[in-house]
């Protein structure tokens, strides 16, 4: 509990803190749950889901899932992973949350070692400690991208697995197809020189929220050894519902053993399949998403805002997150005395990233605007 996630206490605080002061006096940046409501499309397809009275309508299912919700997704999927996927190469999943769980249990040992880049998403620690293995963090590069040489020196015998995450929470960060490409070569060369087939986990749930028309690059077409964890839980605002899911690149040279631990693994450790209503929904929903256009423009809006203040920023290419630059070395100082203007960020150690703070805007524009006061003022204490 002393480690756990600092987001959850800004979170936690900022309910404290519109308690004391109103709802609407608070500009609540700390965690990413999405303000938007999920589109229309999902309204109507849910009530019409939820109206089905059949037998073992709500029953049990195989562990991956419906067959025909994945082969829905898997057809989606292998447009935007330019493989070729089938509904056996995919399970649904309690989110990404789930279908990372999912996807350790499965490949680790206890006493393996997991590396991801830092900043960093702060529950892949838990998540590899819920197994008996760890999080190794591997620096990025001075702009946020990933550096394969540097994993290259980390990867040693222990090594089961590198999380990537793009775009990226809390950076916003859109790894180039061929820094992926160089990560991929790093991969088999050590998974060569170390004796053991080490896997690329590709921690998705921003895919669809992109910005100025960039594409996001697939994974599974770099390298062969790769599964993709993702989520309706932002793309379609969705995440107190639980629906994800996981893919095994069909090229693996184990894929099918893979997948039979992954289906295992997805019953075994108690979710017992991603909800049944919520499969069916999103079956029929494949390629629907939020507005991110309006994502877009909070971002422009709130760019304004730090470039005015004069803050330094990483411009985010993707995601909903701002990751920015401390004008003092302790970035917690910095929070504090946002607090103080009852403005919540989250400090940037909670992602392994001191130094920085992370601004979660998908909120209201009403919030953004507010805030802007408050940013400019907090700059300016800090000279
Ligand atoms: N991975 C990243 C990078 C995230 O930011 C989040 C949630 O914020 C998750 C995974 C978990 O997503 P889900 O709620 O779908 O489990």
């Amino acid at each position: 509990m002393k480690n756990s996630s600092f987001i959850r206490k800004m979170f936690e605080e900022g309910a404290k803190l519109k308690l004391l002061y109103g709802q609407d006096k608070v500009c609540d940046f700390s965690i990413g749950n999405p303000d938007m409501v999920p589109p229309d499309e999902f309204q109507t397809v849910l009530m019409e889901e939820a109206g089905r009275n059949e037998p073992r309508i709500h029953g049990y299912m195989p562990n991956a899932g419906y067959p025909f919700v994945r082969k829905a997704v898997a057809e989606f999927a292998s447009v935007e992973q330019k493989v070729a996927l089938e509904n056996r190469h995919l399970l649904m999943t309690c989110g990404a949350g789930g279908a990372l769980n999912v996807a350790l249990r499965a490949i680790t040992n206890p006493g393996d070692e997991v590396l991801a880049s830092a900043p960093c998403f702060v529950e892949y620690g838990f998540y590899c400690e819920n197994y008996g293995a760890s999080l190794k963090l591997v620096p990025s590069t001075d702009s946020f991208d990933l550096d394969p040489a540097a994993f290259a020196e980390a990867i040693s015998e222990k090594t089961a697995a590198v999380i990537v995450n793009s775009p990226h929470n809390p950076t916003g960060r859109v790894y180039p197809e061929d820094t992926l490409a160089e990560m991929a070569a790093v991969l088999e060369d050590a998974s060569r020189r170390v004796g053991r087939r080490i896997y690329l986990i590709s921690d998705e749930p921003y895919r669809k929220i992109v910005y100025d028309g960039l594409e996001v690059p697939s994974i599974m077409a770099a390298y062969a050894h790769s599964l993709v964890a993702t989520s309706y839980s932002k793309d379609l605002s969705l995440p107190g519902e639980r629906i994800g899911w996981l893919a095994v690149n069909p090229a693996a040279e184990d894929a099918d053993e893979l997948i039979g631990a992954l289906t295992l693994c997805n019953r075994i450790l108690g979710y017992v399949n991603a909800p049944g209503l919520m499969q069916r929904t999103i079956a029929r929903l494949q390629g629907v998403s939020v507005d991110v256009g309006i994502y877009q423009a909070k971002r422009d809006k709130l760019r304004q805002i730090f470039d005015e203040a004069g803050f330094e920023y990483a411009d985010p290419q993707g995601t909903f997150y701002f990751w920015l630059k401390s004008p003092v070395e302790d970035e917690r100082e910095v929070v504090d005395a946002l607090k103080k203007e009852l403005i919540l960020t989250v400090p940037g150690r909670g992602f392994a990233g001191p130094g920085w703070l992370r601004v979660s805007y998908c909120v209201d524009d009403k919030v953004i605007d507010r805030s802007a006061e408050g940013f400019k003022k907090v700059r300016k204490l800090f000279g």
